[in-house]
């Protein structure tokens, strides 16, 4: 048996031509264009990438793209000051600021700095409040990406039996929340869960999230389990460069019913949703019927 394969290229493609049909639709229904705005502090070169790309990405689809760069010496001072003005731009329905920030500047701080009405990374206390509850919010991307992804093979979640590995603040403790609106029965295993092969062995929905390559074992696998592997690893692997997930990808696919690859699975689906969060965003603090995306 060899698992279908979840193509989160072609997913996020999808979504974002879906998105940019919405965008058009504002736009000529309320004059309206979304607008992204992005904070990049330093100049770490893999988040100039990251900036450079979602900047691409929201042209695409049509929105407003607005980038603030500062150097690597700003004073969180500055940096907060910024957040506080893009809050109060009216074009601006979005705020993300490229995490990490450089050393001395506390992170926390700087993201609680932004409007929770604009917190498309969905990163805020009260967008992670607001998750808890189960009321409408900004829901981290990532999460929010590979909920789409597994949504994609098994219509209805709901009663299955699903295992986060990772309880991070970014992705793992926001997918179970996202796993347990659906009705799964979730479970969240960790650095220090015991039997982590047994525990990963009862879930029909697999999450990975730990950042290790190849730590999920093909037979830890459930025969049929939806995989969805959020890792992105570097190693060297036969004098080669590669990108690996946190699964045993090779091994996994002969017995899951479908798994997402690395490269080609979550990530893409980050920067999709991303643009999802911005154009909702838009709509709902203008109080306009939310566009479904
Ligand atoms: P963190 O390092 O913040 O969290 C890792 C989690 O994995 C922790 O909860 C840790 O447990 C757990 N863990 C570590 N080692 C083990 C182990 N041996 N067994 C079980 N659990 C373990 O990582 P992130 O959540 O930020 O990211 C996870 C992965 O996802 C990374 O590879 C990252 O690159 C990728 N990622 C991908 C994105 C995408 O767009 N596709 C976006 C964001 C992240 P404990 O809490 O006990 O320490």
């Amino acid at each position: 048996m060899s698992a279908e394969l979840i193509d989160g290229k072609a997913a996020s493609a999808n979504l974002r031509e879906t998105i940019a049909a919405a965008v058009a639709q504002m736009k000529a229904d309320h004059e309206l264009q979304p607008g992204l705005a992005v904070v990049l502090v330093g100049d770490d070169p893999a988040s100039q990438v990251y900036v450079r790309n979602k900047g691409v990405a929201t042209e695409k689809a049509g929105m407003r793209s607005i980038e603030h760069r500062l150097p690597a010496d700003a004073t969180e001072n500055a940096v907060a000051g910024l957040v506080r003005q893009l809050n109060g731009d009216d074009a601006v329905d979005g705020i993300l600021v490229q995490l990490p920030l450089p050393a001395h500047i506390n992170s926390a701080r700087i993201i609680e700095e932004i409007d929770p009405a604009k917190d498309v990374d969905g990163l805020t206390e009260a967008s992670a409040g607001r998750l808890m509850l189960g009321k409408p919010g900004l829901v981290p991307c990532t999460p929010q990406g590979s909920i789409i992804l597994a949504k994609s093979v098994r219509e209805n979640l709901s009663g299955l039996s699903a295992v986060v590995v990772g309880r991070s603040i970014l992705v793992g403790k926001p997918l179970a929340m996202l796993l347990l609106a659906e009705n799964c029965t979730v479970t969240m295993a960790h650095s220090r869960t015991k039997d982590l092969a047994a525990v990963c062995r009862s879930a029909d929905i697999l999450c990975a999230a730990v950042g290790r390559p190849r730590v999920i074992e093909g037979d830890w696998i459930k025969k049929g389990a939806t995989v969805i592997d959020v890792g992105i690893n570097r190693i060297e692997e036969d004098g080669k460069n590669r990108l690996v997930g946190d699964v045993d990808f090779d091994a996994a696919k002969t017995r899951a019913g479908a798994i997402t690859p690395v490269p080609g699975g979550v990530g893409p689906m980050t920067i999709a949703c991303l643009l999802r969060n911005t154009v909702i965003a838009a709509a709902r603090r203008r109080g306009l019927a939310e566009p479904l995306v």
